[in-house]
């Protein structure tokens, strides 16, 4: 994930001094790579007159005199003391921007879930800035109501500054604006952009607000981009009367017909007939995602060219297309896109390939995120000794002179889309309960990064120099010997997860190695699993790729499997609910560990590794576990905090959530029924769309257990407030005594101490009994409540235990999560 300010940042041109200069530099294109159809003048990009002249305005002739003007939007309150604004010259009859140069401060009142992390950031209670240049760009009434209260003025504005806001949504963040306002400003209908480029005195001199309902998640955002301070401070939703009705992502996509070329070299070609639904009433410009070294050829639609958007890959190079008509709420639309490029696909060497683009090898929506499920039709054509593994379910294939062409479709409407191809063996294994086929995909030969090393390590790339030092023992590096291996993980985690959560949306999983060593990515019916992961522990070792990574090699296979549950077949809408597609794929990895690791070890040392993830002081001296609540994602990392916090917070945070749940439900009798009814349900209801934070919450409360009822509301909320919308870490400490032996056992004697936590934490902490042969019995649960302690005396029949036991203790299966003793 990453800081996401109007539309996804994507990489853009210096300025065009011309257009005539823009149509020579394709002509020339045209010539020296040989494009057979020349484009027409209509059909080159970024040639729309409306866009060329928000792309290129300048603060215009007007200007007036400002005297206690206060601008209102949302939570913020703009007070411009004294001072001049002056406006940038009219583009279609609209106003889009102004420069303010003067005596100016903002207050930022947000919402209360917003109170703390802003306070992290500012160091202060009130969040109040005081700026003496502002740049504003907008659609919404900005203009008249300055105009209303301002007296015309002759003032003379510092253009730099103006323009320093276009290099910086051009260059910095790499976010074409232009598209934005052009949405609103073809839409013949009032507009509700509001951007701020604040200089601000006290926090940071590069600060952004932006209100924009065209926004899927939180509409309002304070950011700052400054290299040493760089953060999102405050993001929430629209409130009150900006609502009506016009708010949230302009088009949904419906399917998606893909026909996709890619070569020997890493050259991808593309055809996309792309179908869209409006959801919001005047739509003419539609945003899309698409890598920007994929450089659009041509848009049609109903056999007519049309215009679009894409600007150079460096700069913000966002694509977008501006449709024939105005289109109204409910309205469909299908258009084609030609596309090609390199450098979204990498060769790596050896029948090795990466696909680099993940999300946009081809036009996707840019706000869907996991939340919108799409039909596909994918065709693609390969180097004939390559194998390809992709989303869907393998139609055909066939030889095309010199090529191999296999046909995918969507057997249910999926998240995303995604390949993985190579000079591929392939292993594979048919599961009848559930139904279900695996395969798994291995190169035959290392990538070139892995190759160099490999010589590197045999002193093969200097003839009669020895490896330096003890030399690398790299051992055998033949990643198609473990291949066995990743199948018969995939197949296991398959059948526990299928019988924990019930079914997932698919009925086959591909599992592909990927050159990359550090990370894994899940898709629809396919995983990519880090090369790294291939190699023996040695060689990991040798490569310095075991790193702490806490058990991530144990994990990553079933860590990837599990998110065909969590995040494709039940989808997660927003950064706020993204814990639980990475924590439920932790927690389900445990899972798998307890079922394989009968000696229960590895179990327990994941649960410890997830605990020191949240616990360890990063560089910035953070523990993520204090940097702030599941819900905040993403945002809980930024220049104070440190950029690896999120990562140490959602996945074992939010693993812990769903592991404490799993041990609040777990009953002597039937184990995990109650929790596997639960998951169960979970799964069926939001199977195929996108699950809340509040809607695993209700499912919860749904089943909770009546021991769960702590406060007698019936309700979870005890629990989320503590874990997931807080901040929350108890202590425990148990104190027991054996008595003598009696008839009815022997007396235990337990104090049992809850600390370190605020008045309203309450828990259900689970006591546990170590016989004298070393097994381990659960004696029972106990409800604490703030700082205090319990204490209990009661006999314990020795029946069975034969002896008096060795000790009583809390958590033993990490069942709550708490400061280790
Ligand atoms: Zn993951």
């Amino acid at each position: 994930m990453f800081i996401r300010i109007w539309r996804p940042a994507m990489p853009s041109v210096p300025r065009l001094g011309s257009s005539s200069w823009w149509r020579l530099s394709l002509a020339l294109f045209a010539l020296l790579v040989g494009i057979c159809a020349p484009l027409s003048a209509q059909n080159a990009p970024n040639s729309d007159p409306t866009y060329q002249a928000l792309r290129n305005v300048a603060l215009g002739s007007e200007s007036v005199e400002v005297n206690d003007l206060y601008l209102r939007r949302d939570a913020a309150t703009f007070h411009l003391r004294s001072g001049t604004i002056c406006f940038a010259a009219a583009v279609q009859g609209k106003v889009t921007g102004a420069l303010f140069v003067g005596d100016g401060s903002l207050a930022l009142a947000v919402p209360p879930s917003e109170v703390d992390i802003l306070k992290l950031l500012t160091k202060e209670s009130e969040f109040n800035e005081n700026f003496s240049q502002m740049v504003l760009r907008f659609t919404d009434s900005t203009y008249d109501e300055i105009k209303k209260t301002a007296k015309p003025g002759a003032g003379n504005c510092d253009a730099g500054t103006w323009k320093d806001s276009q290099r910086t949504t051009r260059d910095t963040l790499k976010n074409n604006l232009e598209i934005r306002i052009l949405e609103d400003i073809l839409a013949n209908q009032p507009g509700g952009l509001f951007v701020a480029f604040v200089r601000g005195k006290r926090y940071s001199d590069k600060e952004l607000f932006t209100i924009d309902p065209r926004q899927s998640g939180d509409q309002v955002q304070f950011v700052t981009y400054g290299e040493t301070k760089a953060g999102l401070w405050a993001s929430f939703r629209l409130s009150g009367e900006h609502q009506r009705g016009t708010v949230g992502i302009p088009v949904s996509i419906e399917h998606q017909q893909l026909d996709t070329t890619l070569e020997g070299n890493g050259n991808l070609t593309g055809k996309a007939s792309t179908t869209f639904r409006c959801k919001l009433d005047g739509v003419r410009v539609v945003p899309f995602d698409l890598f920007p070294s994929l450089r659009v050829r041509g848009v049609t639609a109903e056999g007519q060219q049309l215009s679009f958007i894409q600007e150079n890959k460096d700069r913000d190079a966002q694509f977008a297309v501006i449709l024939p008509k105005t289109l109204m709420q409910g309205e469909s639309f299908t258009l084609t896109t030609e596309y090609s490029g390199k450098e979204a696909v990498r060769n790596e060497g050896n029948g090795n390939f990466f696909p680099v683009s993940r999300e946009n090898w081809f036009p996707n929506n840019p706000q869907a995120e996991f939340a919108e499920y799409v039909s596909y039709d994918m065709t693609f054509r390969i180097p004939k000794a390559m194998r390809i593994a992709a989303t869907g379910a393998l139609v055909s294939e066939n030889g095309e002179g010199g090529q191999d062409v296999t046909v995918w479709k969507s057997e249910t409407p999926q998240t995303i889309a995604g390949f993985n191809f190579g000079k591929f063996k392939v292993e594979e294994a048919k599961l009848t309960n559930p139904d279900f086929f695996v395969q798994s995909f291995a190169n035959e030969e290392p990538p070139n990064w892995v190759q160099s090393l490999r010589e590197a390590a045999s002193g093969d790339i200097l003839p009669g120099v020895a490896p330096r030092g003890p030399g690398l023992a790299l051992g055998t590096m033949n990643t198609t010997l473990l291949n066995k291996k990743a199948l018969a993980e995939g197949e296991f985690a398959v059948r526990i997860y299928n019988d924990y959560f019930g079914p997932s949306l698919f009925k086959h999983l591909q599992i592909t190695q990927q050159t990359a060593c550090n990370f894994g990515q899940s898709w629809p019916g396919l995983v990519w699993i880090p090369i790294c992961y291939y190699f023996d522990t040695t060689v990991r070792h040798e490569l310095g790729m075991d790193y702490g990574d806490r058990g991530y090699w144990k994990v990553v296979t079933p860590h990837e499997v599990a998110h065909q549950w969590w995040g494709h077949t039940v989808g997660f809408n927003s950064y706020r609910d993204q814990w639980m597609s990475e924590g439920f794929a932790d927690m389900s990895a445990s899972l798998y560990l307890m079922f394989t690791d009968k000696s229960h070890q590895q179990f327990l040392t994941f649960w410890n590794d997830e605990r020191s993830l949240l616990l360890e002081r990063n560089a910035e001296g953070f523990r993520a576990i204090d940097a702030g609540p599941l819900t905040l994602g993403y945002r809980t990392s930024n220049s104070r905090t440190g950029f690896d916090v999120t990562r140490r917070l959602i996945y074992p945070k939010g693993a812990y959530v769903l592991h404490m749940l799993r041990m609040m439900m777990f009953d002597g009798a039937t184990g995990d029924q109650q929790f596997k009814e639960m998951m169960r349900d979970f799964v069926k209801t939001y199977s195929g769309s996108a699950a809340t934070t509040e809607n695993f919450k209700a499912m919860v409360e749904k089943h909770m257990t009546r021991d769960m009822d702590l406060d007698g509301t019936r309700t979870m909320d005890w629990f989320f407030n503590e874990y997931v919308y807080g901040t929350q870490l108890p202590s425990y400490q148990a104190d027991f005594s054996f008595g003598a032996e009696t008839d009815q056992g022997v007396l235990l004697n337990l104090k049992l101490t809850q600390s370190n936590v605020d008045g309203h934490f309450a828990m259900l902490v689970p006591i546990y009994l170590e016989t004298a042969d070393g097994n381990i019995v659960r004696l029972g649960r106990a409800k604490m409540a703030g700082n205090s302690s319990i204490e209990v005396h009661q006999p314990i029949p020795l029946k069975g235990l034969k002896a008096k036991p060795r000790r009583v203790f809390v958590n033993y299966n990490d069942d709550v999560l708490a400061s280790p003793n």
